[in-house]
């Protein structure tokens, strides 16, 4: 079973994949928690390039094929091989994110986004992709001004990000959870606990 977990800055995407991490454990799961990007030994390096403040004229289609790169080690040495063994996967963002920020964000053509990123992962979708649907004002603002190279991207910006999320999740409803990101964070867990019960292997 895979989970995504996907949602602007400060949705609390973070701190709902580890809680539900923790949940399945609790009930004997092996649970395989991990993100992008930098999940692997070569995506650290690509994610100390992607949040470098320094880096802010990397060129859009760069940027994209950066991220898929960083996706395409992430499926091949950490997710795959964890589905492999029956392990329950959940990554703090996937594609979608590709799609609503370099897609979206940066107004790259979604097809092109698209297609690359299946060519990346070998076309695996998550069984459950979570989204935790947050005003950015509001996410924002919850970081505090820890601000990397995208966080400090205009207001305008990451509104495209969440009205693509929105749209992505709106298009296939069978494969999406969404949550309201501003309600209480312990209502937040109890809502993707019921719905990842119900898919749950015994
Ligand atoms: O999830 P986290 O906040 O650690 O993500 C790191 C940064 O990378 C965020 O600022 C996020 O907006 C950005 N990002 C991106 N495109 C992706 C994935 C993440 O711009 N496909
Ligand atoms: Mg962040």
């Amino acid at each position: 079973l895979f989970v995504a977990f996907e949602g602007g800055e400060g949705s609390g995407k973070t701190t709902q994949s580890r809680l539900l991490a923790i949940w399945l454990r609790d009930q004997g799961f092996d649970v395989v928690q991990t993100r992008e990007p930098g999940s692997t030994k070569v995506g650290m390096r690509l994610r100390a390039i992607l949040l470098d403040a320094a880096e802010r004229g990397l060129s859009a289609r760069a940027e994209a094929l950066l991220y898929a790169a960083d996706r395409a080690e992430h499926v091949e040495k950490v997710i795959r091989p964890a589905l492999y063994r029956g392990s329950l996967v959940i990554s703090d963002r996937y594609v979608d994110s590709s799609l609503a920020y370099q897609g979206a964000g940066r107004a790259l053509d979604p097809d092109d986004v698209s297609k690359v990123n299946a060519w990346a992962t070998g076309g695996l979708v998550p069984h459950l992709t979570v989204l935790i649907d947050t005003p950015p004002e509001v996410g924002l603002t919850r970081l505090g001004g820890a601000a990397d190279r995208i966080e400090s991207e205009p207001l305008e910006f990451h509104e495209r990000v969440r009205k693509e999320f929105r749209t992505l999740a709106a298009a296939d409803p069978g494969r999406y959870l969404v949550v309201d990101g501003t309600l209480p964070p312990e209502q937040i867990t109890r809502l993707i606990q019921d719905r990842v019960h119900e898919i749950l292997p015994d």
